[in-house]
């Protein structure tokens, strides 16, 4: 009998676990909301990115629904061949109005957009200079493009110049960073950055995925937070976080975009998102910019929260967001964190190496624009109570 070639998988498995490094998936009972039931416990829910509820908000439910009776459930084919429907262009156009940008182009999710698109613009001849903390569909698609890979120190403008001024001549340089980075919350020092794109010439790149629907007049995202118009040449933004749907998009000039629908490889040779999602994603720009309630009190809540955790003694880092991580360091303990909180009634994960550096693993929460006051009360009085109990607090 031949033995399983798949046998390492239990090792490498085991290894996880007896770092305490292993996650289970937690499973949702019912709608994503910020009081949520998971594995059977009613918790207050902080580790989802549904930023301004909208993943039942009744007006893009509606517009789903109306979409899946008019066009069916399925768009059959990828956009290159039949799979472009009249409700995507109509996305596009809205997106491409919202963004400030000639056009955009959507791709079936925030991390194909990455992928997709920093492969296409970039081949072997060309560099990459990217934030040491960007994204992992970044990373994906700057290896599958095979240029050369710089990292800077995060948010180090100093340390991204250096690298500039070493490049040979000739080739590209793309200089690429998040929004605001999904693990600290804290913002990409994209002012910096666009002055040494404007010296050196660089094609500039941001993902906003943390950003669309949460930075900027009307949820417009960094760019617009810092007044960068016309300076980003490639814009990204997710559909799948405070649009609270799904998909992603890239933003910008229409030679750009007629570009990626010829190169992007996940735009050429996967299907297209269902009517349904198409629909909810245009309904949530209606909702950008009809309800600006739902921003102003996700930034209430989130100065709330953070306040509460620092007044509690927590270290939450550097954010800037509606991202607040709680510093623990040691993975396990982090893990360990997560599991009593949940016990507890609270829902905020526990992360650790690979998703962040060794020795910095962090509970990470993210509170949204539907938490009540009493429900960020509630978790902040847990927080206390079983951060005292693991030492992470004095007594
Ligand atoms: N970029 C960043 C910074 C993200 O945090 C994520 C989601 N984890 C993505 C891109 C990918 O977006 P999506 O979930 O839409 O694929």
């Amino acid at each position: 009998m031949s033995s399983d070639p798949l046998a390492y998988l239990d090792a490498e498995l085991n290894q996880l676990k007896e770092r305490g490094v292993f996650r289970g998936l937690r499973v949702l009972d019912g709608e994503q909301r910020a009081h949520a039931t998971f594995d059977g416990r009613s918790v207050v829910n902080l580790s989802s990115n549904n930023y301004l509820g909208l993943t039942t908000h009744p007006h893009l439910r509606k517009k789903a629904i109306e979409a899946t009776e008019k066009y069916g459930v399925g768009s059959g084919a990828v956009r290159t061949i039949a799979g472009t429907m009249e409700l995507h262009v109509e996305l596009e156009r809205r997106l491409a109005a919202f963004k400030k940008t000639e056009a955009t182009v959507v791709f079936q999710s925030g991390f194909t957009a990455n992928a997709g698109t920093v492969a296409a613009l970039l081949g072997k001849e060309d560099t990459i200079v990217s934030d040491e903390l960007n994204h992992a569909s970044i990373i994906d698609g700057a290896r599958l493009s095979r240029a050369t890979i710089k990292v800077f120190p995060h948010r180090d403008v100093d340390a991204a110049r250096t690298i500039l001024e070493a490049l040979p001549k000739g080739g590209r340089t793309l200089l690429i960073s998040d929004g605001v980075f999904s693990m600290d919350g804290d913002l990409g020092a994209l002012p910096g950055l666009c002055a040494l794109r404007d010296e050196f010439g660089c094609i500039m790149m941001v993902d906003d995925a943390h950003a669309s629907g949460v930075f900027g007049a009307e949820g417009r995202g960094t760019i617009d937070h810092f007044g960068l118009h016309g300076r980003v040449d490639v814009q990204v933004g997710t559909l799948s976080k405070a649009i609270g749907v799904l998909g992603g998009y890239v933003a910008g000039t229409s030679t750009l975009i007629t570009f990626l629908h010829q190169r992007a490889r996940p735009f050429l040779f996967s299907t297209s998102h269902p009517p349904a999602v198409t629909a909810a994603c245009i309904a949530a720009i209606d909702v950008l910019e009809s309800e600006p309630e739902w921003m102003r009190q996700l930034w209430e809540n989130t100065r709330f929260f953070k306040e509460g955790l620092t007044a509690l003694g927590f270290d939450t880092g550097q954010s800037d967001s509606p991202i607040t991580p709680v510093m623990v360091g040691d993975a396990a303990k982090a893990m360990r964190f997560s599991d009593r909180l949940f016990e507890e009634g609270v829902f905020a994960l526990g992360i650790g190496f690979p998703t962040v550096p060794q020795g910095r693993a962090r509970l990470r929460t993210i509170v949204t624009a539907t938490h009540t006051k009493d429900e960020l009360t509630f978790a902040l009085d847990r927080f206390a109570h079983v951060g005292r109990e693991l030492n992470l607090l004095p007594g």
